[in-house]
């Protein structure tokens, strides 16, 4: 049954309470509950009549173990980086309302606990089969696992869940093939189905999108705050990230007010800014919904803030990368698992939401910013956008979906099938025991593919465009687990691509098609499929979408 109130989810964060980042996520879930609990009515509703197992789901918060825990508590008040943070309640926001059984570890101890690690160091296989039917975890928690269970950890690996903020691309994930081929990097190399890595924005249809919420206020009265057109408000709550910016922002301090949320130091603040100090999520909300403009400073990238404020009807205003930002050319990105052209400080809102709540400028160019901030102010009031996606039902549905999609259908309905049988019995012993079997099962397809086939268009790529973009420009997505389906040479011919020989490789760039010599490349390594990556003319995979929420087909349910 779908759940509620978070008072039993809070009920498992209590034993980690004494951590800042902790208790950040706590007061999030507590300010989203009736958000929440009506999007599990809602989920409910619409699912009335579907039996759904009933999952034992272990979250391990990597991210708040050891050094990595140090400095994310020590930057929840202080400015520090708060995105993982709301994408880790949200996420347990969801499970939890999806009726599932959550453990939650935020200590390497409590970890190894419960995986059943034997005391003692260095990687031993766990003493008893796994007790968890799904791990959600991060790139840390992945690494400790890896560290601890010793061969249990690839026995267990289609359990795994890696909520991956940037994302990673198969060629970074296959190890073998990244060391060989240069793409080797600090965080890839897990072997997993790319899918089983969970994003943030989706970034590449290679990986999962998981999302976060943006609608996190939720008042019983709804107040109006009129907007003001002289108010822009900078998105930047560290001092540093306002550094060798005044330029850019004098030029829109002449047309509005400037304020900032800026905490600890102050430096590289000018004058004219006024600041606020660090807020609570409820009081940056509520002054988002009176600014008029939010200003991007390049750093950070890919934030919820910006969705926060599009979603309060601010227009954001951000630069744009010319050269792209990438693993390439800029530190941030060095050692990310993915080849992404960052094009401006939020490629999401650039590319899924636009004008004219997204304006993206040179800020080099101070007339063409000063243009883009006169045309703002002066633009009738725009309305609040909240894409379906980030709203609370939008995560609910799409968890709902991977959860039910994304382990196996095959055992799955067996087992339903049987525990439905053993459940007439009333034999609830032999039901947990036949649960423990069916998880055995994870990475076994289904019977029916999901999504469903009917949803696939396949398309030949332009020389030196990736799949993503190929279907993209024609309005669709790509769709990885659509990939056995065109790694044929019936598939080609269908695309009017007639092989003069064939050849199988294992390559991220393929299948694809040489015009020069007409071969065929097909795909010989499945974890190498890839929507990501350009080459000679690619056999894409693509499929429709929900408006709004990109991660299901129009038939996916
Ligand atoms: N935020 C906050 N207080 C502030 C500034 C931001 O609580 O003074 C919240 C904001 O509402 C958002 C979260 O911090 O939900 C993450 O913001 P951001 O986009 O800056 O991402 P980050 O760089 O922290 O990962």
């Amino acid at each position: 049954a779908m759940r509620r109130s978070v008072s039993s989810l809070l009920a498992l964060t209590e034993r980690y309470r004494a951590m800042d980042a902790v208790r950040f996520m706590e007061r999030r879930l507590q300010q989203a509950e009736r958000t929440w609990s009506t999007a599990a009515h809602e989920l409910a509703a619409r699912t009335n009549g579907t039996s759904r197992a009933r999952m034992k789901i272990l979250v391990h918060l990597g991210l708040l173990t050891g050094d990595s825990g140090r400095w994310f508590n020590s930057g929840t008040g202080q400015g520090g980086p708060l995105g993982e943070l709301v994408q880790w309640a949200d996420a347990l926001a969801a499970l939890h309302a999806l009726g599932h059984s959550l453990s939650i570890t935020a200590t390497l101890p409590d970890l190894h606990r419960l995986l059943g690690v034997p005391p003692g160091n260095g990687a031993c296989p766990i003493e008893k089969a796994l007790p968890f039917d799904l791990i959600f975890t991060d790139y840390l928690g992945i690494e400790q696992m890896s560290k601890s269970m010793g061969l249990s950890f690839r026995e267990y690996a289609c359990r795994y869940r890696v909520v991956d903020t940037f994302g990673t691309e198969p060629a970074f994930n296959h190890e073998a093939y990244a060391t060989k081929n240069g793409f080797k990097s600090e965080w890839g190399h897990w072997n997993l189905q790319p899918q089983q890595y969970m994003t943030m924005f989706p970034h590449t249809p290679d990986n999962s999108f998981l999302g976060f919420v943006s609608e996190v206020v939720s008042e019983k009265k709804k107040v109006t705050i009129p907007k003001d057109d002289h108010m822009a408000m900078v998105y930047g709550k560290k001092d540093e990230m306002w550094k060798g910016k005044e330029q850019y922002l004098k030029v829109i301090s002449r047309h509005m007010a400037v304020h900032g949320t800026v905490g600890g130091s102050l430096t590289s603040l000018p004058k004219f800014v006024h600041n606020h100090g660090l807020l609570s999520q409820r009081d940056i909300q509520l002054l988002l919904r009176r600014a008029k403009m939010f200003v991007g400073l390049g750093f950070p990238y890919e934030g919820p803030a910006p969705l926060e404020a599009i979603a309060s009807g601010c227009v954001f205003l951000m630069p744009r990368f010319d050269p792209p930002h990438s693993s390439h050319s800029t530190a941030f990105f060095k050692g990310k698992p993915t080849s992404r052209l960052v094009t401006s400080q939020h490629p999401y809102a650039e590319r899924f939401i636009g004008r004219p709540h997204v304006w993206t400028v040179d800020v080099g160019n101070l007339s063409e910013v000063e243009a883009a901030v006169i045309a703002i102010k002066s633009l009738p009031a725009v309305e609040p956008l909240l894409p379906y996606e980030f709203t609370a039902q939008g995560m609910l549905e799409r968890v709902y979906a991977y959860l039910t999609h994304q382990v196996g259908l095959l055992a799955h309905s067996l087992v339903l099938a049987h525990l439905v049988s053993l459940n007439h019995r009333g034999s609830s012993r032999d039901m947990s025991s036949y649960h423990r079997l069916f998880v055995k099962d994870f990475c076994s397809p289904g019977p029916q593919r999901w999504p469903p086939s009917s949803a696939m268009q396949a398309v030949a790529s332009e020389g030196g465009v990736s799949c993503q973009d190929a279907c993209w420009a024609r309005g669709l997505v790509c769709e990885p687990s659509f990939f056995p389906l065109v790694n044929t040479q019936d598939a080609f011919a269908r695309l009017g691509l007639r092989c003069g020989a064939v050849e199988r490789r294992a390559s991220h760039l393929v299948p694809a098609f040489t015009h020069n010599g007409s071969h065929c490349l097909l795909q010989e390594e499945t974890l190498l499929f890839s929507c990501a990556g350009a080459g000679e003319t690619r056999v894409c995979p693509c499929r429709d979408f929900r408006r709004g929420q990109v991660a299901l087909c129009r038939d996916c349910s």
